[in-house]
């Protein structure tokens, strides 16, 4: 049978664009892509980039608060929302032109509409217009997940965030995962007063106990209002705003609440029935090793398989898929190992095992320092930054480490090399350090603070 397409790739986003641009581009397949939204997906448009230029605006007071420590004569002005978001809209505007671009010189076809899938081969357009594909690629990554509370739709999610006409003057952020934590510190870091309510005893579950507490502790230490074993009954409009009435028996009254409760595969009308897949728990896409589903000719890559949502978990992915199908090279990612940071204020870098779940595992050491780093301290902050590594105690292997401070997710990246290469203890120790830096503490801590 003759197919319009060797890939038909659902999902203009991390993982899709660089598997069609690698099928096409490399590999010299017929790629078609269709997005409904804009090209570049969560990462570009609505998730780790603009979020990353909100944390280097947010950071700005604390900066010119430690210049003046420094001798600097500065007083910081008030903050302009209206250029900041202008100039933000415009960036996000340059690099999805960039990402077009790429698919073009690439020559990727893209159809700018939503596309459902038909059949095992075949894919229908918004338009009306149909394709056969050899291989159907759904790359439609996540949508954020909003609890049925009352009042639902007075909150807004990470997709509304970047375009407030106004920033709040209180905000509630909802959630205690990577994006609430990072929002609340973003709206606190740029002026707006915050409160965090998470349903459970500590925010950011499944990191290392220890850095979440650290965490935690700088975050109320700079004056974010977190409220654990708190959550939110229902919301309800009043004259000044929102009332949040909580299960701590408090109601409290916001300009904005923002829920950041997770995030829930992108299939609502998908077509997927045509398929017969048997699907997950929240709707995600069960694939094998190679991004295969059960049916031979679709495979799925990135967020919609509830894998590791990480965007570089959901390009290698996308890579990994290009190789093996149209490159005869078949390539797995590895899904252990992946470091992350949670850009937090203090940041928070994390790769491999935390000490709780080492410590299930196999007998370990744990190095731990705490202190309050050189530029903070002369600019007479409290500050501290922590630094651990998990050691098993049989093979001195490093099997995590973890790092709140400032840039930490710039250190974790460099960390996980070693880490990934199985680097033990005594290769940490062996390392001259770099003075006087932070990251120097990763290879002079000599004794263990406890073994488990
Ligand atoms: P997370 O899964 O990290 O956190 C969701 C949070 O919402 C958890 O604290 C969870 O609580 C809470 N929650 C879930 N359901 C409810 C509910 N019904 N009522 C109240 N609270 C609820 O999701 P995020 O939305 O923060 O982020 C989505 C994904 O995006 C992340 O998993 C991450 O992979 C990725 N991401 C990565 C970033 C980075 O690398 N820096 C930045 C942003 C996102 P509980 O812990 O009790 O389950």
């Amino acid at each position: 049978m003759a197919f319009d397409y060797d890939l038909f790739v659902i999902g203009g986003g991390s993982g899709g664009v660089r598997a069609a641009r690698i099928a096409s581009g490399e590999y010299g397949a017929r790629v078609g892509l269709a997005e409904e939204s804009r090209m570049g997906g969560t990462c570009v448009i609505r998730g780790c980039v603009p979020k990353k230029l909100m944390v280097f605006a947010s950071a700005f007071p604390e900066a010119i608060a430690e210049a003046r420590e420094y001798g600097w004569d500065v007083t910081p002005g008030p903050f302009d929302w209206t250029a900041f978001r202008n100039k933000l809209e415009a960036e996000l505007d340059r690099l999805e032109g960039a990402y077009r671009t790429t698919l073009k010189n690439a020559g990727v076809t893209v159809h700018d509409e939503r596309a459902v899938v038909t059949g095992p081969h075949q894919v229908r357009l918004a338009s009306g217009a149909e394709f056969t594909a050899r291989h159907i690629l759904i790359a439609v990554g996540g949508w954020p997940f909003v609890p049925d509370i009352p009042g639902k739709e007075l909150a807004i999610t990470s997709n509304e965030i970047f375009h407030l006409t106004a920033l709040p003057k209180r905000a509630l952020v909802v959630g205690g995962g990577y994006i609430a934590s990072e929002f609340a510190c973003i709206l606190h870091g740029l002026g707006v007063e915050v409160c965090q309510y998470y349903r459970g005893a500590q925010i950011l579950r499944g990191f290392d106990e220890e850095a979440r507490g650290h965490v935690a502790n700088a975050m109320q230490a700079r004056g974010i209002q977190i409220h654990c074993g708190t959550d939110v009954m229902r919301l309800e409009k009043t004259p000044e705003g929102i009332r949040a009435v909580s299960t701590d028996g408090t109601d409290r009254e916001f300009d904005l609440v923002l829920y950041a409760t997770g995030r829930r595969p992108n299939i609502a009308g998908l077509g997927l029935e045509a398929l017969g897949l048997e699907l997950g728990r929240h709707g995600e896409i069960p694939v094998d090793r190679y991004s295969q589903t059960a049916v031979p000719s679709v495979y799925a890559v990135g967020d919609v398989t509830g894998r590791v949502n990480l965007t570089p978990v959901a390009i290698r992915e996308g890579h990994a898929f290009a190789d093996t199908v149209f490159g005869a090279k078949p390539t797995t990612f590895d899904h252990e190992l992946i470091a992350s940071a949670v850009f937090t204020q203090p940041e928070f870098g994390s790769v491999g095992l935390s000490e709780e779940a080492a410590r299930e595992q196999e007998p370990i050491e744990v190095y731990a320092t705490a202190f309050r780093p050189m530029k903070t301290l002369f600019a007479g902050k409290p500050d501290r930054v922590m630094m651990k590594l998990i050691v098993s105690q049989a093979t001195r292997k490093v099997l995590g480490c973890h790092i709140v401070a400032p840039e930490a997710g710039e250190m974790i990246q460099l960390a996980a090399i070693a880490i990934g290469m199985g680097a033990t203890k005594e290769d940490f120790d062996r390392t001259c350090a770099v003075h006087p830096t932070m990251a120097e503490e990763l290879v002079t801590m000599r004794k263990p603070t406890r073994t488990a």
